[in-house]
């Protein structure tokens, strides 16, 4: 299934160049940390961006993991969380239980027009006619905002979710958004995800007990049932994967 392609206007001056310098930096820490904890790769990553790096997140498991990390390492980060004004109320929760828990305050970024309006709009819901407009308009243009002036962004992808993300590197150029892409969970397995959750009882998204193994809005997610796909819930009977925000040619 060929990846979203979705062209993003480039307005920020403030944006990170790709020179061949940077480039093998990126290559040569990329091989570097192939094999370092994500604790050693987020450190690497505040370290080299400081108050450039920012870190995307939807209170996945991972991105849960990734917070109660972070949190050990720099409480002054920025996080944000694309609020497409669809999340479940139990992930919003969770919001609070970040700052509460951790000291971060995770930024919600919303799109211009709230769900009414967008609605209104459209004559109806977009994500039954053309989610890929939808998740344009409430995900990837609200991000491309949400990084301007910052050179990095983290996020909480694994390689072993989807053959999308087989590819994705720990440490990489972004080609879409035009700045650096850091996975620190990159190369782990969802079975460590859920065993440092469990040993250090960080806190999760309640729905995971229900069956929904990757959450995203409500309209365009559904549990899975045994021996599905851990993302085989996510706009299920379309052949929409991602959202755009990640794809093979990060
Ligand atoms: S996941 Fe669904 S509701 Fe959310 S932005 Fe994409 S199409 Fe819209």
């Amino acid at each position: 299934m060929s990846p979203l392609k979705i062209e993003i206007p480039v307005t920020d001056d403030d944006r990170l160049e790709l020179t061949p310098e940077l480039l093998a930096e990126l290559n040569e820490q990329n091989t570097a940390l192939e094999s370092a904890t994500p604790s050693e790769i987020i450190r690497w990553g505040v370290e080299r961006f400081g108050d450039r790096l920012t870190m995307a997140t939807a209170f996945g498991p991972e991105g849960m993991v990734i917070l109660y990390l972070l949190s050990a390492i720099s409480r002054n980060t920025h996080v944000f969380n694309l609020d497409t004004g669809y999340q479940f109320p139990e992930t919003l929760e969770l919001r609070d239980e970040v700052a509460r828990r951790y000291g971060l305050e995770v930024e919600m970024k919303r799109p211009e027009l709230t769900v009414e309006e967008y609605e209104k709009l459209h004559d109806g819901p977009l994500y039954k006619t053309n989610p890929d407009q939808c998740c344009l308009d409430r995900k990837v243009k609200v991000l491309r905002s949400g990084i301007v002036g910052k050179h990095a962004w983290m996020t909480a992808i694994r390689r072993d979710q989807s053959p999308d993300r087989a590819a994705a590197p720990i440490v990489g150029w972004d080609k879409k958004f035009q700045l650096v892409k850091i996975n620190p969970l990159a190369n782990w397995t969802k079975n460590q995800v859920w065993k440092l959750i469990t040993d250090q009882q960080i806190p999760y998204n309640p729905l995971h007990d229900q069956g929904f193994t990757s959450i995203g809005c409500w309209p365009c997610t559904r549990a899975v049932g045994l021996g599905e796909d851990d993302r085989a819930g996510r706009w299920s009977g379309t052949a929409k994967t991602e959202c755009g925000l990640h794809s093979r040619e990060d």
